[in-house]
């Protein structure tokens, strides 16, 4: 499929006071310096998580003298939207965002029948290099901050509560995120206090609310932020970036893994689930005559014999000019039985958006290559 598209990156805009970065009291601090009374935090507030107002405009509850304020000094949009490409089969709607700085992020809508899952960004880049992945190609430039971490969420929960927002995919019900997965640019566990503060304020009951088992946090496997996840309240997925069943062959794919090697990653995951009580998945990207024999199989099967974890196989989407390509479907499906016949719960999650550049980090990549401000073709 190829879509034509108007690529033009916005200049770095000055940073306005972004809303979402606050809580509840530092809001309402931050309005009544503006001499608001307490109770502008909660109407405001509940615009932001609850009506997913995305325009100080339409808060119709608040004096226009206070929006207009608000408008010229604060925000609650903090992304500007860069490009956005809906799938051929429409249910896959993959965006580019920009940050105040000028740096890009990635995020990803998947529809299915009864979930609309969206895979989020936790650094602009990722440090952890690698070297199957677009994102790893530009390292790290920063941290996301809480509130844009929440931000990409409440801009997809502003399209799905929206039908008439662009892009026009015909979006039935449910229209709202059912589904959260951290999975997009960046290491979340190497951003860990924003990437926690920002799952309390999409779990909390008050705020956007989503439950926390319908939020998975995805590690290439830092295993001491796998410890200290096992000891959150929250009941937040853990799933493992495993790759390879062994040190040679995962350090080649994920060089972090010279500093957590596959047995210290497992033996964090086997502490995780003693102390939670919850599944594990390991999420292995087949890559055709690298990671996908038979005998990478066994010595899998053999690894993971006894925990309670689930394998999600997903053939690689492809970086252009890459030497890693993804397994065939036979050999995929093959790779699958091995683990079943193993006893391991094992599925091959279907590649999704492999024409709009869904892999993380590869919209960005095609984007950044073709910077120059017109019409780009993308496909
Ligand atoms: S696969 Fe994930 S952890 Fe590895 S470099 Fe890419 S974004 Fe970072």
């Amino acid at each position: 499929m190829t879509i034509r598209m108007q690529i033009a990156l916005p200049t770095e805009a000055p940073a306005r006071r972004s809303l979402l970065e606050m809580d509840q009291a530092q809001l309402a601090d931050y309005l009544a310096g503006l001499g608001q009374p307490r109770f502008r935090a909660r109407q405001v507030w509940e615009w932001i998580y609850k009506r997913f107002a995305g325009d100080f405009a339409t808060m119709s509850n608040l004096p226009k003298d206070l929006r207009t304020r608000l408008a010229a000094e604060a925000t609650i949009a903090p992304l500007t939207l860069v490009t956005e490409i809906v799938s051929q089969d429409r249910d896959t709607v993959k965006t580019l965002f920009q940050l105040h700085d000028g740096q890009t992020i990635e995020a990803v809508l998947m529809l299915y029948d009864e979930r609309r899952t969206l895979c989020i960004s936790s650094q602009a880049g990722c440090a952890m290099g690698c070297t199957f992945c677009a994102t790893a190609q530009g390292g790290l430039a920063r941290n996301l901050t809480p509130g844009e971490i929440v931000a990409q969420v409440l801009y997809f929960a502003r399209y799905l509560a929206d039908p008439t927002l662009p892009p026009a995919t015909v979006v039935t019900r449910p229209t709202s995120v059912t589904n959260i997965v951290l999975m997009g640019m960046g290491e979340p566990l190497h951003n860990y206090a924003n990437v926690w503060a920002a799952l309390h304020r999409l779990t909390d009951a008050d705020a956007f609310g989503l439950g926390a088992r319908h939020i998975t946090l995805s590690t290439v496997g830092l295993a001491p932020g796998i410890d200290r996840m096992a000891d959150e309240d929250l009941q937040i997925g853990l799933a493992v970036s495993l790759h390879a069943p062994n040190d040679e062959l995962r350090t080649q794919l994920v060089p972090v893994n010279k500093g957590y090697p596959v047995d210290e990653v497992l033996a964090a995951v086997r502490r995780y689930i003693a102390k939670t009580n919850r599944r594990v998945t390991f999420e292995y990207a087949l890559m055709a005559g690298i990671n996908d024999t038979p005998a990478l199989a066994q010595e899998l099967a053999g690894k993971l014999q006894g925990m309670l974890c689930h394998v999600n196989l997903i053939p690689l989407n492809p970086i252009p000019d890459s030497k890693y390509q993804p397994t065939s479907d036979a050999d995929a499906a093959r790779f699958a039985q091995i683990l079943r016949e193993a006893g391991i719960p094992t599925t091959v999650r279907l590649r999704r958006g492999i024409e709009i550049n869904a892999g993380c980090g590869q919209l960005r990549r095609a984007v950044n290559k073709a910077a120059q401000p017109g019409a780009v073709t993308i496909g």
